[in-house]
């Protein structure tokens, strides 16, 4: 039976449903988004439409163990979903619909920062010069290659998205937990060594040994830590410490080219200003990870965060704010070699 609820204070496009406030019903309404009132007036939160799953959100007790991450966020889990209702809960309010959005809405960020970077520097140009796909340098009378600009763009974006559909799928079973994580490591491992291109390639284009020496380590430390990740006993507790330090150090193995630039071109206004953009990013990253490792604030309130508010998904914003930065360093370094070639 459906009311009109326009005379309630508190209505917010409402749906009223004939329904019993019976604990089964009250456990199925769970699952779709929009908030339904019953006949009495009052609003139920998370309420669910039958479906032939047991699509009920559960607290963290009741999880498997694959999914038992975070004890600090109690309720509003999904647990062992079909998976067309697991990918369609992209839509519903659980505690991991902030995870997603926080990347998906950045991935489309990037999406549109790499069209707005397209009009300013386009892929190709009535220009005498080298292949863009080589690592030979540029000259000012040169076309200078963008691929290293737009590898981080498509780096940031495969990132965002792995992460994205890590939060969304990976409840629907061990395998797709398993198999989600490697992409979102994978992702972590690929942004970190995208993120190099456009600092080494530009800032070292006249200083070959060193471009070929940085971009060849970087990426062979990033081949390295995906396949370790792809091992199953990467996963284990025992390697938890492991993995942390592995991505930090790759992460913190980008100051040597900063200083390097900072030490070779001090005296530009580019190296200067880009190194701000890069101080920025860093402490974006370096925050964020202080509060994904402290899992604050929802350590301090157990059960208060669980939809919106908990650690992770500050993260998450902290890395679209930290990936952002690093866009506009980027864009100064293809800016300030396509300005002054060698
Ligand atoms: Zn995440």
């Amino acid at each position: 039976m459906c009311l009109e609820v326009a005379t309630m204070a508190s209505s917010v496009c409402l749906e009223i449903i004939s329904t019993s406030s019976s604990s089964t019903e009250e456990s199925e309404m769970q699952f779709l988004i929009s908030p339904r009132v019953i006949e009495s007036g009052k609003i139920e939160k998370n309420t669910a439409k039958k479906t032939n799953c047991n699509c009920e959100l559960v607290d963290y007790d009741s999880l498997p163990e694959f999914l038992k991450h975070n004890e600090f966020i109690l309720n509003h889990y999904r647990s062992e979903w079909p998976l067309k209702q697991t990918i369609l809960s992209i839509f519903s309010i659980h505690n991991e619909t902030l995870n997603i959005w926080t990347h998906l809405i950045g991935f489309f960020i990037f999406l549109i920062l790499t069209y707005h970077a397209s009009t300013l520097f386009p892929t190709s140009q009535n220009r005498s010069g080298n292949s863009s796909n080589s690592l030979s340098a540029s000259t000012s009378d040169t076309f200078v290659s963008r691929w290293p600009f737009y590898l981080y763009l498509a780096g940031a974006m495969f990132c965002l998205l792995s992460s994205c559909a890590c939060h969304l799928l990976s409840c629907h079973s061990s395998f797709t937990c398993y198999l989600t994580l490697r992409f979102d490591y994978a992702g972590i491992s690929i942004l970190i060594v995208s993120s190099f291109y456009p600092l080494v390639y530009y800032c070292f284009a006249c200083l070959p040994f060193y471009r070929n020496l940085y971009l060849y380590t970087i990426t062979l430390f990033g081949i390295t830590t995906i396949v370790a990740s792809l091992l199953p006993v990467f996963e284990t507790a025992k390697f938890r410490a492991a993995r942390a330090v592995l991505f930090a150090c790759m992460a913190a193995s980008g100051l040597v080219p900063i200083v390097h630039k900072m030490v070779a071109f001090g005296d530009k206004k580019e190296a200067v200003v880009s190194t701000v953009y890069e101080v920025v990013m860093g402490l974006c990253y370096g925050v964020g990870v202080v509060v994904y490792g402290a899992r604050v604030p929802e350590r301090w309130m157990p059960g208060k965060f669980d939809i919106a508010g908990h650690s992770h998904q500050f993260f998450h914003v902290l890395v679209v704010a930290g990936a952002y930065m690093h866009y506009l360093a980027s864009l100064m370094y293809l800016q300030w070699r396509e300005t002054e070639g060698c």
